[in-house]
């Protein structure tokens, strides 16, 4: 039910890539603290919009999708735009929607490489360039960027994953400087991995292929790189997205923040 002392009541965001995952777990604990949501994916029509409509029955928020393909700067623009005709602003941004693909470099398909470049990275800068001139008009704006462990830390066969966070990190950083005095901040948070149904899905190939138990596949095959050997939970990335738009978080801007169990302290 909706309720004045919400931490984001009245507030509108925007989660690119949230028909799944990440994505929409952070649309969902956006729309708990009061939040008029935007959602945005691929997907079977008719489960987003049973997705749509439990987020509006669960939290008596408003919840629209959109379904702009992140690899169309066009339909980004049209997301953006008509996000503002309804809700006037949109107050926080979450640039989520992702893709990988894994290959040795010199067989990396070229459409592959365009891809993930234009929604891992490019899809970020088109949906800033559009929600920006808003945020300023209201003095403020949170701009959170799902980026990954890969925006920090290189791992072979991945070359246009790593190359597209870290440049996720780079725009972080840019667009941080350019809105420091107006009361917006930009930040990107970085997951190791996270136990979402992707992940989850990888495991009985996996145990079959390796002769392995379920226990062995996640410690020794998906969680090698994590010292904690635990994969980060979609509540805590969300959760970590909630702080952020807070406003005991105006301080914390332009930076990644790690959620990654330790991969990158090593
Ligand atoms: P997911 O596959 O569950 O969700 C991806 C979302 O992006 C889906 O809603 C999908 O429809 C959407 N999407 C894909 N292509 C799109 C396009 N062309 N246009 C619009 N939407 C599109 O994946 P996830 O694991 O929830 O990942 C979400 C983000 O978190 C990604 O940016 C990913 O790189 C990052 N991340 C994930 C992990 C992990 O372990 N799961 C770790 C680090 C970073």
């Amino acid at each position: 039910m909706a309720s004045a002392n919400k931490l984001h009541q009245g507030r509108t965001v925007l989660v690119t890539g949230s028909t799944s995952g990440i994505g929409l777990g952070v649309a969902r604990a956006f729309a708990a603290e009061g939040a008029n949501v935007v959602l945005n994916g691929l997907g079977d029509a008719d489960e987003i919009e049973s997705l749509r409509g439990a987020i509006e029955q669960d939290h008596g928020t408003i919840a629209r999708y959109s379904p702009a393909n992140m690899l169309n700067p066009q339909e980004i623009a049209q997301m953006v735009a008509e996000a503002e005709a309804e809700f006037g602003t949109i107050d926080i941004l979450v640039n989520n929607a992702g893709i990988q693909h894994v290959s040795p470099i010199e067989d990396f398909p070229i459409e592959k490489w365009d891809a993930i470049l234009a929604i891992n990275l490019s899809s970020n800068f088109h949906t800033i360039r559009a929600a920006l001139p808003g945020m300023k008009k209201k003095g403020w704006g949170r701009i959170i960027n799902i980026s990954s462990a890969h925006s920090l830390v290189a791992s072979p066969y991945k070359s246009a994953y790593v190359a597209a966070k870290h440049g996720v990190a780079g725009l972080t950083k840019t667009v941080a400087l350019e809105v420091a005095e107006q009361g917006i901040t930009v930040n990107a948070i970085a997951p190791g991995y996270v136990w979402t149904p992707l992940v989850e899905a990888q495991i009985p190939d996996t145990m079959a292929a390796r002769n392995m138990t379920e226990e062995e596949v996640k410690r020794d095959v998906l969680l090698l790189a994590q010292p904690t050997k635990e994969f980060a939970t979609i509540e805590q990335v969300a959760d970590l997205a909630l702080y952020l738009s807070g406003d005991s978080a105006s301080a914390i801007t332009g930076s990644t923040i790690s959620m990654d169990g330790g991969w990158t302290a090593k």
